[in-house]
Formats: structure tokens, sequence, C-alpha cells
């Protein structure tokens, strides 16, 4: 096990959001304070620290230095596994203009808020030129953190929260123990867009399993209209076999969608979304329709559209499409024009004997090889 009090060097977490690819990463703390969300198991492996203060300092310094290498003021080359980590994030950020940062892992708000408006100083000294700095942020830690302490977040530019709402609906928050509410979901969403953070919230198609997908839409769109979020990104839940969700599948308590129940039910949630201006983004690689995306409300009618273009398919289109989406072949709808395509994932479904009996396994299967999952160590 890592001892905490010591520096191992720069680090970094598993996973960022897919609009953070240019960020510079910061691991403000290892795994999820909570993790115990039946849907994720990206921390399980994670044993839960916050890093002392002193230690972000020097990944921030050690990122610097990659960053003064790059631009050719500094003549070093990475040794360790550690500084070529640091080299590659400080890389990426310079090519994406230097300008957000994301803060790992799974809720940086559990930093102590003094500490953490230091820590924002100091990033911000070290790298004047960002425009944002963003984090996974769980509603009932920013429903803790004092108004005024969000308020100075958002002056030193901790601008962006990504809150993972997943579902409005109170039994399906209950049912994955979500730990957190539909009231507050509401209230933390509010409460960050008024101290002048743009709020990103996650709606999870399919995580209510078919009995709650209709009603967790209606709800999710409810809490989406209370809150008028910047941006609502949609994120489809994939049932991998190492998740606790995956238990109550094999007892009976959840049921799975497939991709066509995870499509109307993200139909139902965008035709309830209703007197807001927030931009709907279906960016994760997960999503079947990734060009589900607009700003509302005049872009609404035109994602239904979309989403009833999909619908009317015959079949067997819907299941190339499918699948030469999972198998990374297609990116949008359109690509079914594109006849030598199609005809390569024909000839896949004939020569892998998929049929509409099996697609749904089979397009589940392919979701979950799509997603990074850590299990417990034994
Ligand atoms: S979904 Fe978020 S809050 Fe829940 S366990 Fe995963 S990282 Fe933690």
């Amino acid at each position: 096990m890592r001892d905490n009090s010591i520096y191992h060097g720069y680090e970094v977490g598993p996973i960022r959001p897919p609009s953070e690819a240019y960020s510079l990463l910061l691991r403000v703390e290892r795994g999820c304070s909570w993790n115990r969300c039946k849907f994720c198991a990206f921390y399980r492996a994670e044993r839960f620290s916050v890093r002392p203060l002193e230690h972000l300092k020097k990944d921030i310094d050690e990122l610097k230095l990659w960053v003064d290498v790059i631009q050719g003021k500094i003549r070093k080359t990475p040794h360790t596994e550690s500084e070529y980590e640091a080299y590659s994030v400080a890389s990426t950020f310079y090519r994406g203009g230097m300008e957000s940062v994301f803060f790992q892992d799974g809720n940086s708000l559990v930093l102590k808020p003094k500490d953490m408006v230091e820590l924002l100083e100091y990033l911000n000294a070290a790298f004047p030129e960002i425009k944002r700095i963003t984090t996974y942020a769980r509603s009932d830690m920013i429903a803790r953190v004092p108004d005024e302490y969000l308020k100075r977040y958002a002056e030193l530019k901790f601008n962006r929260f990504h809150v993972g709402m997943e579902s409005g609906n109170d039994e399906v928050l209950k049912l994955v123990n979500k730990g957190t509410d539909k009231e507050t979901q509401i209230k933390a969403g509010k409460k960050a867009m008024k101290a002048g953070i743009e709020v990103s919230e996650f709606y999870m198609p399919g995580l209510g399993g078919k009995e709650y997908a209709n009603q967790s839409a209606i709800d999710s769109a409810d809490a989406i209209n209370q809150i008028n979020p910047d941006f609502v990104r949609i994120r489809s839940f994939a049932l991998a076999k190492e998740l606790d969700l995956y238990e109550d599948y094999q007892n009976g308590v959840f049921t799975r969608t497939n991709d066509i129940d995870d499509i109307k039910e993200t139909r139902t949630f965008i035709s309830h979304l209703d007197g807001i201006d927030s931009i709907v983004e279906s960016d994760h690689i997960l999503n079947i329709l990734l060009e589900l995306r607009g700003k509302m409300p005049e872009d609404k009618e035109r994602m239904l559209h979309t989403i009833d273009a999909f619908l009317a398919l015959p079949e067997e289109t819907q299941m190339v499409f499918r699948l030469g989406r999972r198998i990374g072949m297609f990116s949008q709808m359109s690509e079914l024009n594109n006849k030598m395509a199609v005809r390569r994932v024909e000839e896949i479904i004939k020569a892998n004997h998929i049929t509409d009996e099996n697609i749904d396994s089979i397009s589940s299967e392919l979701m979950v090889n799509a997603i990074p999952i850590q299990v417990k160590p034994d």
C-alpha cells in the first residue's frame, strides 16, 4: 500500500471526462470518498486518500518544468516512469493551448476549502494562462462547501463542475446507491451556478433498468429544468460483471436495457427538457447516437428528429449501425450511406452469427470492453 506521507512523484488517475482530453491532469485525491455507487467500479482498486497539499504543489512544479522543457526554456529528458507521465500530460496540455486543468479522481471537493484556495492560487501562479479548472463533483459535497468559498473558487478559475446526476428519480438513485437524492442534486446544481461555476450534469440512460426507464427520464429532465445547467451530458450505462449492479441483475432485481431502450429513454428525456438554455452533448463512447448534440431550446426538435430517424430504420439496418458503432466503424448515422463500410459490418455480422436474438448481449459486451474497469485486488 502507498504511504501517503511520502511523495512518489507526479501521478495521474484512471479517468477524465471526454471533454478534458487536453487538460492538465492534477490528482488531488486517489479514488472516490464515496465509492459505493453500484454502477461504478472505476476506483474499486484504489484505497481512498487525499493527497497532501505539499505533494500537489510538487506535481505542479513538475508539470511546469516539463512545459518549460517543451517550450525550449530548459533542456532535460524524462527518465523515470513518473517523469514520462508528467511529460506526456504537459505536452498534451501544451498542444491544447494550455487553457484547462482537470482535478482527479472522483471528487476533489473533499479537499478542505482553505487548502483548495491555496492550491488554486499556486496553480494560477504557475500557469497564469489557464482559463478553466474543472473536476468531478458529487452533489452532496457541493452542498457542503460554504458559498463564499465556491465564489472564491470561481474567481480562481475553478469554474466548471462535472456532476454525476445520473438520474433525477429517487427510486433509481436508491437502487444504485448513489448516496444522494433529487432534491440535493437540484440544490447543489443551483448553488454552484449561483457562485459563478459552470455546471455539467451527466444523465445516464439505462440506469433504472426497464422498469424505471420512463420515469427516470421524466424526473431527470425535471431536475435539469430546475437547474438549467450549462451542459447536459448523456452517458449510457454499461452493465459490467464487476459492478455491484450485476449481482442485482443476476438476482432479478435489475433488468438490463438494450440500445433501443436507451435511445427511447433518451428521447423521453430530451422531449421533457423545457425552459432551459443548456447545451446537450452526447460525446461518450458508450452512446449510440453521437450526433445528438445541440443547444436548447432551438435544437430540441432536431435532436428528437435524429432519434426518430434512427427508430424508423428497419431492424436489420439498426443492427448494422449498432454493431458498427460498437466496433468503432461508425460514429454518425450518415455513415450508413457508405456502402463499403455497411458491407464490411454485414460480413462481420454473418461471420460471427450475430442475429436479433444475440445482438443485445453482444452490444452489451462490446460496451463493457470499451471502458476501463478496475476491480478490487484479492
Ligand atoms: S460514480 Fe462517482 S461518486 Fe459514485 S462511486 Fe463512482 S466516482 Fe464515486
